[in-house]
C-alpha cells in the first residue's frame, strides 16, 4: 500500500498507543496519533499518577500523627482539597505535555478528535479520511457501572480525581484495586469511609493471606469494610445526600455524600465502527487479538486495555513496542508477560510477583510456604499497630520460588527488585544465600525459616476463586 497517507495510524494516546507511534516512527515508519481526550491517557490523566500523588498526599495524616513518637510536637495540621487538586493537574498537565512533545520529537504526527474506522485501512478523524497500511486500536477503558436505579447519582474514578470538593461521607463499591486504593486515599485525606464488596473477602484473586491482612488494615485504619452487600438502589435527599440501602442480609441503608462506583472497567470500543469493518469483539466488547497485537483484520491491530487482558500500564507500553517491532523491525516480537509484577497502593500498599498459594498448589501439588508478620522498627516508636506481611511460596520438588507477596510499607518497591529473581528463577537457596540488609522490612525475605507444606489434595475439585 504505497499510496497510504501513513504506514501506521495509532488510535489512543495512552501508554500502549504512544510506545508503538513513537517506536515505529523511531523504526523510519510514517506514522501519526489522534487522542479524543488529552494525551497520557488512563494511567497519566485519571489513574496511576494522579492516583499515587493522593496517596503520597494521605500518608501525611498518619506521618503527622506517627512525628510525635519521635519527638516532635506537631501542631494540628490542616488539609486543603482544592489545593492539592489544584498541585495535582499542573503535575498531570505537564505529563500529558511532555506525551504530545514526545511523540512530535519522534517525529510522529500529532492529532485531536477522536477518530473512527471506515474501513481496513481507513480512519476518519474530524470529518477527514486518512488511510494508513497498518491501524492500531489503544483507546483504553473506561469504568463499567451496573444499571441500579439512582445509579447517576454515583461517582467512579474518571469524577473522583476532580470533585471541588473532599466529600465528608463516601461509600466505595466494588472490591478490587481501585476501591481498596480509594478507600486509603479518601480515608487518609479525612474522609468517613464504607466499602461495600458483594463477595467474601476484598481484592479477589490475591493471595488469600494478603487479602486478609490488608482487611485488617483497613479495619484498623476507621475503615468500615462490609463484606456479602451490594447497592440496591441510590436515592437523592432534599439536603443533596444520598441514601443508599444495601442488598445483603441485615444490609444497612448508609447515609453519604457520595457513592464511588470502583466496579471494574470495560474495554472502549463502542462507536469506533470496529464491528462494522469485521474486527472480532469479545463478550466484553475487547479486541481479539493474537499473540502478535493482530486482530481478526490483518491490518487492524490493538494493544492495552482494549484487549480486555492485564489492564496495567507497563503491560500496554510492552504490547506496543512489541506490535512496532513486529510491524516495522526486524522480527516479529511478542510481549514476555511472564511474571508480570503488580502494586495496590491502598494503606499499606501490596507488592506481588507470581503465584498465589492457590495458584501454586494448584499447579505443582506441593509446596512449601514461608510467611511472617511483623511490626516495622517506624512503629516501635510511633506506636501505630500496623503489621507487615512478606510470604513466599516455593515450589517444594524444584525449591524455585513461584511467589512473593507483601502487604507494608514500601511493598511496590520491595516486589519490583524480588520481581527480577523470581523471574530468573530463583530458588529458596537463593534468598537463602544473600546476605540481609539490616536495618529493614525487605531483610525478612532473605531470613524467613519456618515451613509449612501443602500437598492438594487430589480426591477435591480446585476452590472456587472467592
Ligand atoms: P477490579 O476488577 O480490580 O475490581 C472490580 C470490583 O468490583 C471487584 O471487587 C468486583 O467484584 C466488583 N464488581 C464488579 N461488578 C460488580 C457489580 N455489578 N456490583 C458490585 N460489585 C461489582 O476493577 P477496578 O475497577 O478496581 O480496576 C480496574 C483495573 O484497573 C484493575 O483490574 C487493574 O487491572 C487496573 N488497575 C490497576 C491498578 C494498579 O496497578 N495499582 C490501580 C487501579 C486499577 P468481584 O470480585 O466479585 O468480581
Amino acid at each position: 500500500m504505497a499510496s497510504s497517507d501513513y504506514q501506521l495510524f495509532v488510535i489512543g494516546g495512552g501508554s500502549g498507543g504512544v510506545r508503538a507511534a513513537r517506536i515505529a516512527s523511531g523504526l523510519g515508519a510514517r506514522v501519526a496519533i489522534a487522542e479524543n481526550f488529552r494525551y497520557g491517557g488512563t494511567c497519566v490523566i485519571r489513574g496511576c499518577v494522579p492516583k499515587k500523588l493522593l496517596v503520597y498526599a494521605a500518608h501525611f495524616a498518619e506521618d503527622f500523627a506517627d512525628a510525635q513518637g519521635f519527638g516532635w510536637t506537631v501542631p494540628p495540621a490542616e488539609f486543603s482539597w482544592p489545593q492539592l487538586i489544584e498541585a495535582k493537574n499542573k503535575e498531570i498537565t505537564r505529563l500529558s505535555g511532555l506525551y504530545e512533545n514526545n511523540l512530535k520529537g519522534s517525529g510522529v504526527e500529532v492529532m485531536h478528535g477522536a477518530a473512527r474506522l471506515v474501513d481496513a485501512h481507513t480512519v476518519a478523524v474530524n470529518g477527514q479520511k486518512i488511510t494508513a497500511e497498518h491501524i492500531l486500536v489503544a483507546t483504553g477503558g473506561t469504568p463499567f457501572v451496573p444499571k441500579i436505579p439512582g445509579i447517576a447519582h454515583a461517582i467512579t474514578s474518571n469524577e473522583v480525581f476532580d470533585l471541588p470538593q473532599l466529600p465528608q461521607r463516601v461509600l466505595i463499591v466494588g472490591g478490587g484495586y481501585i476501591a481498596v486504593e480509594f478507600a486509603g486515599i479518601l480515608n487518609g485525606l479525612g474522609a468517613r469511609i464504607t466499602l461495600c464488596y458483594r463477595g467474601q473477602q476484598v481484592l479477589r484473586g490475591f493471595d488469600d493471606d494478603v487479602r486478609a491482612h490488608l482487611f485488617e488494615e483497613m479495619v484498623k485504619k476507621g475503615i468500615t469494610v462490609l463484606l456479602h452487600q451490594n447497592v440496591a438502589r441510590i436515592d437523592k435527599l432534599n439536603d443533596g445526600s444520598l441514601s443508599v440501602p444495601l442488598t445483603g442480609a441485615q444490609g444497612p441503608t448508609l447515609e453519604v455524600d457520595a457513592v464511588l462506583y470502583a466496579t471494574g472497567r470495560v474495554p472502549n470500543t463502542q462507536g469506533l465502527g470496529l464491528a462494522a469493518v469485521g474486527v472480532a469483539l469479545d463478550k466484553a466488547g475487547g479486541v481479539v487479538v493474537d499473540a502478535f497485537g493482530q486482530s481478526s483484520i490483518p491490518s487492524i491491530h490493538a494493544v492495552g486495555d482494549v484487549t480486555n487482558r492485564i489492564a496495567l500500564t507497563p503491560v500496554a507500553i510492552r504490547e506496543g513496542a512489541a506490535l512496532a517491532n513486529t510491524l516495522f523491525g526486524p522480527t516479529r516480537t511478542s510481549a514476555d508477560l511472564t511474571t508480570v509484577p503488580s502494586a495496590v497502593f491502598s494503606q499499606p500498599p501490596i507488592g506481588t510477583v507470581g503465584l498465589t498459594e492457590a495458584q501454586a498448589l494448584a499447579r505443582h501439588g506441593e509446596i512449601d510456604i514461608y510467611s511472617s508478620k511483623f511490626r516495622n522498627m517506624r512503629h516501635t516508636l510511633s506506636g501505630r499497630d500496623e503489621r507487615t506481611l512478606v510470604k513466599l511460596i516455593v515450589d517444594t520438588a524444584s525449591q524455585r520460588v513461584l511467589g512473593a507477596h507483601m502487604v507494608g510499607a514500601d511493598a511496590p518497591e520491595i516486589i519490583q527488585g524480588l520481581a527480577i529473581a523470581i523471574r530468573m528463577g530463583a530458588t529458596k537457596a537463593d534468598f537463602d544465600a544473600t546476605v540481609a540488609l539490616h536495618p529493614s522490612a525487605a531483610e525478612e525475605f532473605v531470613t524467613l525459616r519456618d515451613k509449612i507444606t501443602r500437598k492438594r489434595d487430589t480426591r477435591q475439585p480446585s476452590a472456587p476463586d472467592t
